[in-house]
């Protein structure tokens, strides 16, 4: 089958090279020249575990290319998985989807699926199809159905080869069973529905997960007043099978390209069609004071930052993964700077991207060891391995003042006590 996958960033490059891996002949089309010429040359543009050596396994199925019409002229299906982000308005940015399905009307030659992967809202795949079919250039059929995407990142490779399911939203049995036919290798349950369950499948099922991050860090906080500990209180919810132990972690909220738009997009449509999500309203809401939980927590050891030399761990919005989109560091590190901290910052790979918005203004580390060099203070915002498994030791030794403020619990309390250093922590006894 002949493949073509428009966008070439977290969902198309993954989705390509995972269906290269499954046989398929793909071609990977995006408007950036630069990032077709890196993947020509065997590099990925983004960071993915695993992705550039699956790319380079399969790269004589996968072809890279800014030339979308002749990817898209005799494709039989054609993925789109461009970027659906936020507009001022908390509603969805479609341009680019909108953009994609008038390349498409130009340029397709023959019958072919449309596959709709980016997340959109309910009854957007409607206004493809209808977009798709007023301005076709040839007599030719076209299916559009919606198969939303569930990776995340820092596993999006595995979850994709692995994926927990398959859902094919389409109005015509044809366009199913081609999307069928795509997916035979793939061992996981198929869920076909309509195209507008399928867009609100993705919707709730984001939504969902960003409730329950809202919902254990409302516990977390109150936690901290009444004296409990919120990793015992996941620990026992957990075991309940209804309630399940995962997405339980308390911290200082969800960040990234997914769950913060998604629940505003959702937000915004229920308003439009005058309903109001309550719940998901509140998970918005607690995630914004979330954010900002650090500095807060900081206000009981300092008046304020000014002068202070201020460690951070961590920039990205969570491990495993480069971007940056979100991630509560970009609303912290000015916050920082305005009360005049010098902050010298460490991750192991987002410091590039991060420079692009701070080129000057922070310091960059290369070296756990070196950002706590004389340190009045230690922010934790991202619980990478490098951080979680770090000398506790090292805390005392390294820092003038051990002060140590972790938004993600990447230590046990035990092994805390047996170091010489202020913790405070999310939902938790902080130990001097
Ligand atoms: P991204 O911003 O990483 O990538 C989008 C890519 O599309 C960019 O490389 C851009 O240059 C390219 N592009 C824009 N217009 C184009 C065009 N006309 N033709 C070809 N390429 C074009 O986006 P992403 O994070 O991969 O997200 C894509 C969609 O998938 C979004 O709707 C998102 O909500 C959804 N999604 C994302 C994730 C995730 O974890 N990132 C998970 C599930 C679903």
């Amino acid at each position: 089958m002949k493949i073509s996958v428009a966008g070439t960033g977290y969902v198309g490059l993954v989705t390509g090279v995972c269906l290269a891996e499954n046989d398929h002949d793909v071609t990977c089309v995006d408007i950036e020249s630069h990032k077709v010429a890196l993947m020509k040359s065997g590099i990925s543009p983004i960071y993915e575990p695993g992705l550039e050596e699956l790319m380079n396994n399969n790269m004589d199925r996968l072809h890279f290319t800014t030339d979308y019409k002749a990817a898209y002229k005799d494709a039989d299906v054609i993925f789109i998985g461009v970027g659906t982000p936020e507009k001022s308005d908390g509603s969805a940015n479609l341009s680019y989807v909108y953009g994609v399905a008038e390349q498409i009307a130009a340029s397709i030659e023959k019958d072919c699926v449309v596959v709709v992967k980016s997340t959109v809202p309910i009854g957007t795949n409607d206004k493809i199809e209808n977009l798709i079919k007023s301005q076709l250039k040839h007599d030719v059929k076209v299916y559009v159905a919606s198969n939303p995407e569930f990776l995340s990142q820092g596993t999006a490779v595995k979850d994709t080869l692995h994926t927990s399911r398959i859902v094919i939203g389409v109005e015509e049995e044809v366009a199913g069973e081609r999307l069928k036919e795509v997916y035979k290798n793939f061992d996981a349950p198929i869920v076909v529905t309509n195209r507008k369950s399928a867009e609100m499948i993705k919707y709730a099922s984001n939504d969902f997960l960003a409730l329950k991050i809202s919902f254990i860090n409302e516990i977390a906080n109150l936690c901290e007043i009444i004296g409990a500990d919120i990793e015992d209180v996941a620990r026992g919810m957990g075991h309940d099978s209804r309630i399940g132990n995962k997405f339980l972690n308390a911290g200082i909220g969800y960040g990234g390209s997914c769950f913060p738009k998604d629940t505003k997009a959702l937000h915004w449509l229920a308003n439009f069609h005058d309903y109001e999500l309550k719940t998901v309203k509140a998970a918005i809401d607690v995630n914004e004071n979330q954010k900002l939980k650090l500095i807060k927590k900081s206000r009981k050891y300092f008046d304020n930052l000014k002068g202070l030399n201020v460690a951070v761990l961590g920039l990205t919005f969570k491990p495993g993964t480069d971007d940056l989109r979100e991630a509560p560091t970009l609303v912290n590190i000015p916050l920082m700077l305005e009360d005049g901290a010098n902050v010298r910052a460490w991750d192991p790979i987002g410091i590039d991207n991060f420079k692009k918005v701070h080129p000057e203004d922070v310091t960059y580390c290369y070296s756990i060891e070196e950002t706590l060099k004389d340190a009045d203070v230690c922010f934790i915002f991202t619980e990478w391995d490098q951080v979680k498994h770090f000398d506790l030791a090292n805390y005392s030794k390294l820092m003038k003042n051990p002060i140590v403020i972790d938004g993600r619990n990447c230590y046990d309390l035990e092994s805390v006590k047996s170091a010489t250093m202020v913790y405070d922590s999310i939902g938790r006894e902080t130990i001097h």
